[in-house]
């Protein structure tokens, strides 16, 4: 019985490894192959979006990517990634939980059930997003926000949240936290001993390239997102070049081994996740980032933050 047990692991170790290498040998002709799209928003969601989960999935599939993280503001995706992995096969879903208002925002047990849910695809937790006290200073009308810092110290709320995150191994996002805030998240994370940590979009937040410097020094990784370089006028998914250099720039300098790009698509009227993840490799390779960075920030950390194997 051992011996069988022994020889099926060792053929589903075989085929991870051909199918790993296969898709090495199709990038030359695919930018999208092997690639994982750490940040996906798809229907059904409260706000109207572009593609279901199900289609994003195939889709990602058929493009020969290697898998997707489901994101929701809202509610948690974990079971809903274990759904489509289940019926599509073949690429690998994840999923996660905001902790926003609708699951009463710091809430360590809507964590702790996120983890524990059947095919365990749940492996990322992002701090307030749409109801960060940030994200309330920007946006309009009032509303009630979820803080995560005060007095230059976490909440006491997020004690809680980073003990489930380290003990079930999962990923910390910092949400809409501000470039100061993150500062202050991360270090409490890492003593927490939590050991992947990403820096939600932190451009678009005003993180300073010095600022993201540090906080990859702190240990985190810093994601970059296609949305917010899309062009304003036209073909929306040429990119911004102007934009897309700043990226570059900043990718170069912070180290491509502490950075993540992902679409952050999902909205009406905005390309498809896979189109706009071919857009930005390819706009992030004519500005000068080299085969082996884009290698790193669209496969390998991704991979790697995700338990996935990267040889
Ligand atoms: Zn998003």
């Amino acid at each position: 019985m051992l011996k069988i047990k022994g020889l099926i692991f060792a053929g589903c170790l075989l085929i991870t490894q051909i199918s790993w290498a296969q898709s090495k040998r199709s990038i030359d002709t695919n930018p999208l192959a092997g690639t994982i799209d750490f940040h996906c928003h798809a229907g059904p969601d409260v706000s109207a979006r572009s593609i279901s989960d199900l289609d994003l999935v195939r889709l990602a599939k058929k493009e020969g990517m290697r898998g997707i993280v489901l994101k929701n503001h809202y509610t948690m995706t974990a079971d809903r990634a274990e759904t489509a992995m289940k019926e599509v096969g073949g690429i690998e879903v994840f999923g996660g939980i905001a902790l926003n208002r609708s699951v009463g925002g710091l809430n360590a047990e809507a964590v702790r059930r996120m983890a524990a849910m059947e095919g365990h695809r749940g492996k990322v937790v992002w701090l307030p997003t749409v109801d960060a006290e940030n994200n309330f200073e920007h946006g309009p009308g009032p509303r009630k926000f979820v803080s995560v810092v005060k007095d230059g110290k976490p909440v006491p709320e997020i004690a809680e949240v980073y003990e489930v995150i380290a003990k079930n191994d999962l990923i910390l996002e910092t949400g809409h936290s501000t470039p100061a805030e993150s500062m202050i998240l991360i270090s409490a994370a890492t003593q927490a001993g939590i050991k992947k940590i990403i820096v939600t979009h932190a451009m678009l937040l005003g993180a300073t390239v010095e600022q993201m410097k540090q906080m990859a020094a702190m240990g985190a990784v810093i994601e970059f997102c296609w949305q917010a370089y899309l062009a304003k006028k036209g073909n929306k998914n040429l990119g911004d070049e102007k934009a897309v250099i700043t990226c570059v720039n900043a990718i170069k300098a912070i180290g491509a081994e502490h950075c993540i790009i992902d679409s952050d698509l999902g909205q009406p009227g905005n390309p498809l996740h896979p189109d706009g993840m071919r857009a930005y490799i390819i706009a992030l390779k004519a500005n000068g980032l080299s085969e082996h960075d884009i290698d790193l920030v669209a496969r390998k950390n991704p991979a790697k933050l995700l338990g996935l194997p990267t040889e």
